[in-house]
């Protein structure tokens, strides 16, 4: 097991002008051509032949063959995208493109997987192999980097038994880690209610059947589906977030537009919210002789950590850090994460990272900081030798530190 003394000096110097670099040059989405052209070509400088590219339009993935003997393929997953947001981190590596940051640290998470490939490429002291995942298009709508990637067949074209992902948390102190297992983060789905009335003058509105009036009722009647048909115990959110209707004074319009996002901790909460999201608008709308036109769409599912990759998590983060600087009981988030998908089609955990003081992602001050990228790469080094590791799991313990 490695100490993060291990993971300073050269490698963190290089691993930040890697970040910096990327952190300049941030790109959207699937259009990721220039941070693939970047990722595949440290990878081959590192001595690995195994990378396929291409997938998922600019997603890589990458094996790294330890010299331990026959053993399982783990995948370890960075997302590459940025955001479209004008940077106002005044940092001298700032955005030059503008209007494109990496505001979600992703910048950060490519550049931690490429210093861990670096490391275990050079040492491949673990049986089995490594898949290095790269990843386009996290913070998109559906379907997203990781769904297409797995629907790309990567689990099973390179044998990928268990994966595991990691996400920068601001708040969270530097070298501090934080994972609970079962639901880690919440899914998202969005909604859309469109109100049918009759427009007219608005000085005769007895003419007309107001949509405006019947969406602001759909909206207040929303509010009690969480707080009057929801077991307390449970987590939900329904947030009506846009709202369009006419644009005078005078127009009673013929429709409203209502849209909004559903988050929550259990997929059958999914199913109550798209039901009774449903049922409600139109009973209101029946009520006032209006026509409603519903759909909802399931974009991210939860996050579930599957105990086993969880408890392999904490242990490596543990070896790397010390049992006081794991946090395994971490308060979930009902922000949503596409690397949900990877952990519906294999086992494994997703663990948070401290990124001390700094704005929240997606705020435009927002930077990675610098400073947890050793911690980031001896995490993954440490799960490497953990979950591949040539002893059983049961003889590592903490303190065992080289
Ligand atoms: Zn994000
Ligand atoms: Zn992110």
């Amino acid at each position: 097991m490695r100490s993060v003394e291990a993971f300073r000096g050269d490698l963190q110097r290089e691993t930040t002008e890697w970040r910096r670099y990327l952190h300049e040059n941030p790109e959207l989405d699937y259009l990721l051509h220039n941070t693939a052209k970047f990722v595949t070509e440290k990878l081959a400088s590192f001595g690995i032949n195994h990378i396929e590219t291409g997938i998922a339009e600019t997603g890589i993935v990458a094996l790294i063959q330890g010299e331990g003997g026959d053993g399982p393929t783990i995948g370890l997953r960075a997302d590459m995208d940025a955001l479209p947001i004008i940077e106002a981190s005044s940092k001298p590596w700032s955005s030059k493109i503008p209007g494109k940051m990496h505001a979600c640290g992703h910048d950060g998470h490519t550049a931690m997987l490429l210093g861990a490939a670096k490391y275990l490429a050079s040492t491949r002291k673990f049986k089995g192999s490594v898949a290095l995942i790269f990843q386009p298009a996290e913070e998109v709508e559906l379907p997203s980097g990781a769904l297409r990637m797995v629907q790309e067949g990567i689990m099973d074209r390179f044998g990928i038994s268990q994966v595991f992902g990691m996400h920068n948390q601001p708040g969270m102190e530097i070298g501090k880690f934080g994972i609970c297992d079962g639901p880690i983060m919440g899914s998202q789905d969005d909604f859309d209610i469109v109100v049918k009335g009759r427009g007219g003058h608005a000085a005769s509105p007895h003419r007309t059947i107001d949509p405006v009036v019947i969406a602001a009722q759909i909206i207040v009647g929303l509010q009690t589906l969480v707080s009057r048909k929801t077991d307390p115990r449970e987590s939900l959110v329904i947030s009506v977030t846009k709202l369009n209707a006419a644009r005078a004074y005078n127009i009673i319009p013929d429709q409203v537009e209502i849209a909004g996002t559903v988050r929550t901790l259990a997929s059958g909460l999914q199913d109550f919210a798209e039901r009774e999201i449903s049922a409600a608008a139109e009973g209101i709308a029946r009520g006032f002789r209006a026509d409603i036109e519903f759909t909802y769409r399931r974009s991210v599912p939860v996050t579930v950590n599957h105990t086993e990759g969880t408890n392999l998590a904490v242990k490596a983060a543990r070896n790397l850090v010390g049992p006081a600087s794991v946090d395994d009981k971490l308060k979930v988030s009902l922000g949503a994460e596409d690397f949900s998908y990877m952990l519906e089609a294999r086992p494994g955990a997703f663990i948070f990272l401290g990124n001390g003081a700094t704005a929240s992602v997606h705020h435009p001050a927002y930077d990675f900081n610098d400073e947890a990228l050793p911690y980031g790469i001896g995490y993954w080094v440490n799960l490497v030798e953990t979950v591949l590791g040539t002893r059983s799991v049961g003889e590592l313990e903490w303190g065992d530190v080289k």
